[in-house]
C-alpha cells in the first residue's frame, strides 16, 4: 500500500507543497513545531533515509539546501534545523525547522496548531523565497 508521503506526492492527499523536482518534494508538515517546519521527501518510496542509493542522498540534500535556503529567507529565525526521525511514517523524510536555539528542535514539545489560511500565508512566504 502506497505511503502517506507517496499520496501526498501523487496529490491524493493534499498538502501545502514548498517545492519539487522530478525526483524530491517538499511540503509543510502538518503539526509543525516551528512556523515554516516542512518534511522533504524522495518520490520514491523508500522506508528508511539511509537505505536510499548515494546518489539519490545526495540529491536529496542537494534539494533539501535549497528549500532550507528559501525557509531561512522566508521566517525570521537563526538556523534551520535539520532532523530525521521517520518512526511514525515509514517513507523516508527530511525535516526542516527554523530554530532559534537546540531546545526548538525537540520533537516532544507541543506542536502548533495553525489554520488553513496561516499555513497557506507561510507556504507562499516561502514558496516566494525559493531559487
Ligand atoms: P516521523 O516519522 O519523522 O517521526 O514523523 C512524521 C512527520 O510527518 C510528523 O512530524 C507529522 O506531523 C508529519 N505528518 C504525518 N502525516 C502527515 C500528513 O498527512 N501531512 C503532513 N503535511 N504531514 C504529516
Amino acid at each position: 500500500m502506497a505511503s502517506i508521503f507517496t499520496k501526498i506526492v501523487s496529490g491524493e492527499i493534499p498538502s501545502y507543497k514548498i517545492a519539487e523536482d522530478e525526483k524530491y518534494y517538499a511540503f509543510l508538515d502538518i503539526n509543525p513545531l516551528a512556523e515554516g517546519h516542512t518534511l522533504v521527501v524522495p518520490k520514491r518510496e523508500v522506508d528508511y533515509l539511509f537505505d536510499l542509493e548515494d546518489r539519490e542522498l545526495a540529491e536529496m540534500m542537494t534539494f533539501a539546501k535549497r528549500v532550507a535556503v528559501g525557509i531561512r529567507e522566508a521566517i525570521p529565525c537563526n538556523r534551520i534545523g535539520v532532523a530525521v526521525i521517520g518512526l511514525d511514517v515509514p517513507h523516508a523524510h527530511i525535516h526542516l525547522v527554523p530554530i532559534n536555539e537546540g531546545g526548538d528542535l525537540d520533537f516532544g514539545k507541543p506542536k502548533l496548531t495553525l489554520s488553513s489560511e496561516e499555513f497557506r500565508t507561510i507556504q507562499e512566504k516561502i514558496q516566494g523565497k525559493i531559487r
